[in-house]
């Protein structure tokens, strides 16, 4: 990996402005980011009592084939998308880092050893992020401008990580979920696309979206909610965004999300219910929704498209 190829791509990311804005207008359909997070069955935030991290490399890995499955998908349906991937699995599987970008999509990073930050000090989450970009942009050879965080854990006494954010070269987040949640949330941050200005600059917010029933904020669109519950709470949630609120929501799903054979771990039961409840039902429901609405890249809806783009790595 490259240092000196990332500080270029870092210096190429332009700041966003006020103006980048999701928002649409009246008549026009609203188009949604579809995004993936890229990790394998046996690194989520649920099983770290039971998976140490020095352990990940005895695991047999599946984040290759079902990241592949994830594209056909796409591929078919015809939808570009973003993919938050860990540094570790671009360092693993670089080719497939470039595979994922030749097929159109953007590549984004989602940290390097999936640590929720508020397990981390700054300088550990700096050095965390860091290397998740120089190992996501050496494998592609393009900036990477966004970020979202394991199990969103941007949370209020994590805020401090936007600083940081901002200045590893970082453009957008996506890893605020304004909700209740025993694991995450900021139940009063703002629910649509905004900008976050910190000491050391600004970024662009995309949170995870819901919707206000009786003055609570409800998850609509992705992860466990998506499997756990019936396809058309997620139908008529992002319905109710687009049209009623004419906003962009942000869905987000794993590869081992469509992996009912992945092998179980060992885990309490609302873990296990959390983790494998669905799965088989995952594929066929993604090919719904993906029928069902508009998608995009997040770099796309946030209008930060010409930045994905090969020209942004020209240094400046
Ligand atoms: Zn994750």
């Amino acid at each position: 990996m490259s240092a000196a190829g990332s500080a270029d791509v870092r210096h190429a990311a332009r700041r966003p402005t006020p103006a980048s804005s999701a928002a649409v207008s009246a008549d026009a359909p609203v188009v949604n980011a579809i995004t993936v997070d890229v990790e394998d069955y046996f690194q989520v935030s649920a099983f770290d009592r039971t998976v140490s991290r020095a352990s990940w490399d005895s695991f047999a890995s599946r984040v290759v084939p079902n990241t592949q499955r994830v594209l056909e998908l796409f591929d078919r349906a015809g939808v570009r998308a973003t993919f938050f991937v860990l540094g570790w699995v671009a360092d693993r599987y670089p080719a497939l880092v470039r595979e994922i970008a030749r097929a159109g999509h953007e590549v984004a990073s989602h940290g390097y050893h999936h640590q929720l930050l508020y397990m981390l000090t700054p300088d550990q989450f700096r050095d965390d992020v860091r290397s998740a970009k120089v190992a996501i942009e050496s494998a592609l050879g393009q900036p990477v401008l966004g970020f979202r965080a394991p199990s969103y854990s941007i949370i209020d006494s994590t805020l401090w990580t936007f600083d940081i954010l901002i200045e590893e070269g970082y453009v957008y987040d996506a890893s605020i979920f304004p909700i209740r949640h025993d694991r995450y949330g900021i139940p009063d941050a703002p629910r649509h696309v905004h900008l976050i200005e910190r000491a050391a600059g600004s970024l662009l917010e995309f949170p995870g979206s819901t919707v206000r029933v009786a003055g609570v904020n409800l998850p609509i669109a992705g992860g466990g909610y998506f499997r756990l519950l019936p396809y058309q709470w997620t139908r008529w949630g992002i319905r109710h965004v687009n049209e009623t609120e004419r906003e962009p929501v942000v869905f987000y799903f794993h590869p081992w999300e469509i992996d009912p054979d992945q092998p179980r771990m060992r885990a309490g039961a609302a873990t296990r219910l959390r983790h494998y409840s669905g799965l088989a039902k995952t594929a066929g429901r993604l090919e719904r929704l993906l029928r069902d609405f508009r998608f995009d890249s997040a770099s796309a809806v946030l209008h930060l498209e010409a930045e994905a783009s090969p020209r942004a790595v020209v240094a400046v």
